[in-house]
């Protein structure tokens, strides 16, 4: 089943070109894509067992895997999360609380200089009815994103936070609002959050300020994740794929990255352009190329948990139940008030769904079930912190 998956994507996909300027050499080229490199296969055989690889044979993998070898990478990934986790795939709630942003990320559909965007921020009360919502429908977990919205300080999302858990209290709640002091985050720990996602979007300098504008700092970001985990959170990073001006040193960057720092959580999903954003004429990041670095990231850290994120599914129909083949264990549909949804949009063809929660619950548990996954409405803590009180 999943041998054919892969076989009818990879035909669509090479037919359609989508490997134009990806940096992955061999999978670029059509004429090779069936044509096995063992070194490929041995050395990705080597990183399951060592669990890192020197620099210069992840790069190796990078220039010279192709689809051939993809498919014995996701199975491996895939056996590497089923020895952790089963074949659990963990649901949480997300609720996008705002679209306000001070920040400037050049790829992002939100950032602060898109001056043609409805902003929009939920309320206390619109939050509150969102998680229940979600708890109704049986979700643990609750998400709770946005852009970086000075005007949501500590005491609003305290507030915010207390209310769910005192609600709510065997619930986890994730945040992921961006960049903030040691005090914030310790505040905001005290008043009931659990996890953090923050991705680090690229572990290059150089890289990260092609992406950011000049007041926007790569230590800045690197120095909130150490502070998130002195305070205790389970922390999540990542970063985008096929982003402009990623090469295969700084993606070798991004693993040695996850590598030494080991988070609880990583998110990676392909750069999709956005209209009112400089980097609107940038193509977008390739489905293979991205199961590729979520199945390394799944070795090279291998209790993560790591969502089939929505970016995926917004390339290519299909995408993210290709990402539970290949190494990912985590969905997180939006569970938002359905007006806001269309207006967190990130990246243009952001995918939404005009069924019901409920029905839309129903289908995707069906979905799950018959591709052999069993769905998991528990708070799905990491691995290591199971029955751990936080
Ligand atoms: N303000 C929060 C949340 C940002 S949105 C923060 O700074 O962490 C969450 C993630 O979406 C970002 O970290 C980024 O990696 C991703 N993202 C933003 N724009 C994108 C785009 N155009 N294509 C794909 N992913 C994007």
């Amino acid at each position: 089943m999943l041998q054919s998956y892969f076989y009818v994507y990879s035909i669509m996909i090479l037919e359609k070109g989508d490997f134009m300027n990806s940096v992955f050499l061999r999978l670029n080229n059509n004429e090779v894509n069936f044509v096995k490199d063992e070194k490929v296969n041995s050395l990705v055989n080597e990183l399951k067992l060592k669990g890192i690889l020197p620099i210069e044979d992840l790069k190796y993998i990078i220039e010279n895997i192709s689809i051939s070898e993809s498919r014995n990478l996701f199975k491996l990934a895939d056996m590497v999360k089923n020895q952790y986790y089963g074949n659990k795939v963990y649901l949480r709630a997300l609720i996008e609380v705002s679209n306000y942003c001070k920040q400037g990320c050049f790829y992002c559909g939100i950032n602060r200089d898109n001056k043609s965007i409805k902003r929009y921020r939920l309320t206390e009360d619109e939050v509150f009815e969102a998680v229940k919502k979600a708890y109704d429908l049986g979700y643990r977990t609750f998400v709770l994103q946005g852009g970086d919205d000075p005007f949501l300080n500590d005491d609003i999302i305290s507030s915010i936070l207390v209310k769910i858990k005192t609600a709510f209290p065997q619930t986890r709640i994730t945040l992921s609002l961006g960049e903030k002091t040691q005090a914030s985050y310790d505040k905001l720990k005290l008043a009931g959050a659990d996890r953090y996602l923050l991705r680090h979007e690229t572990a290059s300098f150089k890289h990260y300020m092609y992406l950011h504008p000049q007041d926007m700092l790569y230590d800045n970001r690197i120095k909130c994740l150490h502070y998130l985990r002195s305070s205790k959170y389970q922390v999540g990073t990542g970063m985008m794929i096929g982003s402009p001006y990623q090469t295969v040193d700084t993606l070798v960057s991004d693993l040695m990255f996850l590598y030494k720092f080991q988070p609880e959580m990583i998110g990676i999903g392909p750069f999709i352009h956005h209209h009112d954003t400089k980097f609107k004429d940038h193509s977008d990041g390739g489905l293979y190329e991205t199961l590729i670095m979520i199945s390394l990231a799944r070795i090279i850290v291998p209790k993560a948990l790591i969502p089939a994120t929505t970016a995926l599914g917004s390339i290519v129909e299909g995408g993210r139940e290709l990402a539970l083949k290949a190494g990912a264990n985590v969905l997180m549909p939006n569970l938002g008030p359905e007006e806001q949804r269309e207006l967190y949009k990130i990246y243009d063809n952001k995918i939404t769904t005009s069924d019901s929660d409920i029905v839309f619950k129903n289908k995707l548990e069906k979905k799950l079930i018959n591709e052999g996954h069993a769905v998991d409405y528990s708070v799905g803590d990491h691995i290591d912190l199971e029955g751990v009180k936080l």
